[in-house]
C-alpha cells in the first residue's frame, strides 16, 4: 500500500491524458493557448507501463481526464489495457460529454466504470458563451446515452462562478431529483489563464447548500469511493447533490490520490505547482524497480495541506494540463 507521511492511503491517480481539448472555457483558457508538441505527451504504451507499476505498489483507481479525454484517439484501447491490469478496480473519465454519446458503448464494452461530465449551465445560449463552441445539444445527447448504457454513477461536475450561473443552483438540484445523478457543485479553483478567478468572488460550498436547503430536504449521505465530496439525498428524489470545497473548506486530509500530467509530470498536490518527472525515468528504461521507487518518493513528499483560503496563489498551470 502507498502511504503518505501524514497516513493517508494513496490508492488513486488521475491522469491527463491531452492538454487538447474541443472546447474554449472562459474560466480555463483565454482565448487560443499552445498545446504541448506531440512528442512530450505520454503515449498509452507509457500511461500503461506507469500504471502497471502503481498497481503494484497498491494503487486501485483510475481517472481519465484531460484536456478532453475523448479528443483524442484510440480511447477504448487505453481504457482495455488498464481494465486488464491486476489491482485496478475501476476506471472512470471526466469529459466535457460533447463526443460521449457517440463513443459511450465502445468505451463501456472496453471496461470503462463510470463518467463524470463536467456542466456548468443548462442554458444553450449560456454553454456557448463560457464554452465559446455551440455544442449544448451534444453534451446532452451524451449525458442521456450514457444514461441509457447503464454507466453508474453519472456525476455531473459544476463549477458556480459569481456573476455567471449562481441563478441555475436549484436547476441542476432539480436534475439530480428528477434522474439519478449526482450532482456535485465544486468551488471555482484558482488555476488557469485567466483573470477570472478572485478570491472575493468566491461561492462557497456552504452558500450554495444554504440556497439549496430553501428549497430541498437534504439528508447526509454516504460519499462512497472516499473522495472529497460531501454528499447528500435530495428528499422524495432519485439522485444526490454534492459539494466539493478544495476553497473554503481544508479537504486534505481525505485526499487519495496523486495526478500524473499530459506531459509526464506527477503532480502529488493538486494545489502545489511542484512536479516529478516520471517520463524521464521512463523513457531512459530505468527498470520498474526504480520507478516504483520514484513513485513512493513523491508520495511521501505530498504535502499535508495547501496554503489557507487567504494565501492560496494562481496556480501556474491551468487544469487542461494538470488534468482536472
Ligand atoms: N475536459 C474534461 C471536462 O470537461 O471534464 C476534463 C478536464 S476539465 C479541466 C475538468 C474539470 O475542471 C471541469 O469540470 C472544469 O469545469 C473544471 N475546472 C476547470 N477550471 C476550473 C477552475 N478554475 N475551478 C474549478 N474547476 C475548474
Amino acid at each position: 500500500m502507498l502511504i503518505d507521511d501524514y497516513n493517508r492511503v494513496i490508492d488513486y491517480v488521475r491522469i491527463s491524458i491531452t492538454d487538447r481539448c474541443n472546447l474554449r472555457c472562459r474560466y480555463c483558457v483565454d482565448g487560443e493557448f499552445p498545446f504541448i508538441p506531440h512528442e512530450e505527451v505520454l503515449s498509452y504504451e507509457e500511461i500503461i507501463h506507469f500504471v502497471k507499476i502503481c498497481a503494484l505498489l497498491g494503487m486501485k483507481k483510475v481517472r481519465l481526464t484531460g484536456g478532453e479525454p475523448l479528443a483524442r484517439k484510440g480511447l477504448p484501447y487505453l481504457i482495455s489495457e488498464l481494465a486488464r491490469i491486476d489491482g485496478i478496480v475501476d476506471i472512470s473519465l471526466t469529459t466535457n460529454g460533447v463526443f460521449l454519446g457517440a463513443k459511450v458503448e465502445e468505451l463501456k464494452e472496453a471496461g470503462l466504470k463510470r463518467v463524470n461530465i463536467s456542466l456548468d449551465t443548462l442554458k444553450k445560449d449560456r454553454f456557448a458563451y463560457i464554452t465559446r463552441v455551440d455544442v449544448f445539444d451534444e453534451v446532452i445527447t451524451g449525458i442521456k446515452k450514457a444514461t441509457y448504457s447503464g454507466l453508474r454513477p453519472i456525476k455531473i461536475n459544476t463549477v458556480i462562478i459569481k456573476g455567471f450561473n449562481e441563478d441555475e443552483i436549484l436547476d441542476f438540484v432539480r436534475i439530480a431529483k428528477k434522474w439519478d445523478h449526482e450532482v456535485r457543485f465544486i468551488e471555482f479553483m484558482p488555476f488557469g489563464d485567466t483573470s477570472l478567478w478572485k478570491s472575493t468572488d468566491i461561492i462557497t460550498s456552504e452558500q450554495i447548500e444554504e440556497a439549496i436547503r430553501h428549497e430541498f430536504g437534504l439528508m447526509p449521505s454516504e460519499n462512497i469511493g472516499n473522495g472529497p465530496a460531501k454528499m447528500y439525498d435530495i428528499e422524495g428524489g432519485a439522485g444526490r447533490v454534492g459539494f466539493i470545497s478544495p476553497v473554503s473548506t481544508h479537504i486534505c486530509s481525505e485526499c487519495n490520490r496523486i495526478r500524473l500530467t499530459s506531459s509526464g509530470m506527477i503532480r502529488p498536490c493538486l494545489f502545489s505547482d511542484v512536479e516529478y518527472d516520471v517520463k524521464t525515468l521512463i523513457r531512459s528504461g530505468k527498470s520498474d524497480e526504480e520507478i516504483a521507487g520514484f513513485i513512493k518518493s513523491v508520495v511521501k513528499l505530498k504535502p499535508e495541506k495547501r496554503l489557507e483560503m487567504g494565501m492560496i496563489k494562481k496556480c501556474q498551470r491551468n487544469l487542461r494540463s494538470i488534468g482536472g
